[in-house]
């Protein structure tokens, strides 16, 4: 019987490990569940997807760089994610500087330089295009890029096909999950040794069949995963095939294949377009007010050349209109969301506009260097 907790034990190792993703920093992961169209947002480097084989991700990180019709840096702005994760000090390159262009590792490369990370939202070639267009056409194409990545109704149509697509497999994942659970709980607590001999012996008659059955289960729902695949096309390079040929062999990775169908099938996106488009209201609030908070106060750029600031400042006005526009259609008024906290004790006579922290005594700044606002008393 011990081997056969060993065996039970790497199973569950293995369904646990399967469950986590990883990001190469912190970044939005929007995770959903049985509820189509709804996901919950998180901002964390590792996510553990859970028990439930419904649960899908998405990665929603933000746009790693600013370009303006003068050219392109790795100073981010408009960020919704809180530590920011900015570059120490900017690099920035005028167009006409630029020559080749690589993707390696995770980073895109300009002549040569490690630039910024590849998030999926510029590619290589992408990147290449820009550089290499006419000037006239290039403050156009910067605007439709900009668009592309603010898309809630496309994110939402989306997650409702997904969900759609995976309510099969995830069902029979769930019926799976069960039994196995079932199967595990009675090896791992000796119930063939507790029961009478003639319910033993009806038990030991069962577990061919029911192994069949969950083999069988197993079959038809990666065959259906693969089947979802090839109808939910995505951009770039597509391993799902690969790893749902994986998850075949090793059954304990074949319980969450609705999130390997969801892997890279949403197309790269700001993050608060992921929270207008799946998000509850208290995450569409805080990702609204962090955006537009970065926007008006940005950070950690003092030391950033010339070029750098000007790309980072015509990008800050050409994308605020821009969410604007998503903000009013989910009826959220920037106003509102930048509007000052109240007090949290008789002493705040100050707040950060950027982060909201309240202060004691007025003028300085706060840790992050944006000058303090007067606290209006509130009756
Ligand atoms: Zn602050």
């Amino acid at each position: 019987m011990s081997d056969w907790d060993t065996v039970l034990a790497v199973y569950w190792a293995l369904w646990a490990a399967d469950g986590l993703r990883r990001a190469p920093r912190r970044i939005f992961h929007a995770v959903g569940g049985w509820r189509p169209g709804r996901a919950r947002l998180r901002f964390a480097r590792f996510i553990w997807l859970g028990v439930s084989p419904a649960r899908w991700r998405a990665a929603a990180p933000d746009i790693p760089f600013s370009f303006s019709p003068l050219g392109i840096s790795n100073r981010p702005a408009g960020t919704a994610g809180r530590p920011a994760n900015p570059p120490r000090e900017a690099a920035a390159w005028r167009w006409d500087e630029i020559r080749e262009v690589g993707v390696a590792a995770g980073w895109v490369y300009v002549n040569g330089q490690r630039f910024f990370p590849d998030t999926g939202h510029l590619s290589g070639v992408q990147l290449l295009e820009l550089a290499r267009a006419q000037p006239a056409a290039r403050e156009e194409m910067i605007r439709q890029h900009l668009q592309r990545w603010l898309r809630p109704a496309q994110v939402r149509r989306r997650a409702i096909v997904l969900a759609g697509r995976t309510n099969s497999p995830a069902l029979f994942n769930a019926l799976s999950l069960g039994l196995i659970a079932g199967l595990s709980a009675y090896v791992a607590f000796g119930v063939s040794q507790r029961v009478s001999a003639e319910w033993a012996a009806a038990l030991a008659r069962m577990l061919p069949p029911l192994l069949a059955y969950l083999a069988l289960l197993h079959v038809a729902a990666v065959v259906m995963a693969w089947q979802a695949v090839r109808r939910l096309k995505r951009p770039g390079a597509d391993k799902r095939g690969s790893t749902l040929l994986g998850a075949l062999m090793l059954p304990a990775q074949a319980l969450r294949l609705r999130a390997v169908v969801a892997e890279g099938f949403f197309p790269p996106q700001h993050p608060l377009a992921v929270a207008l488009a799946l998000g509850r209201r208290r995450e569409q609030v805080e990702l609204a007010f962090q955006t537009l908070a970065d926007l008006r106060w940005p950070t950690d750029d003092r030391h950033d050349s010339p070029l750098a600031r000007e790309i980072a400042g015509w990008f800050r006005s050409a994308l605020e209109p821009e969410l604007a526009a998503r903000l009013k259609a989910a009826q959220l008024r920037p106003k509102q969301l930048l509007a000052p906290p109240r007090p949290d004790s008789p002493a705040s006579c100050a707040y950060c506009p950027r982060c909201g922290d309240q202060f004691t005594s007025a003028g300085g700044a706060c840790p992050h260097g944006i000058g303090l606002v007067p606290l209006g008393r509130r009756r």
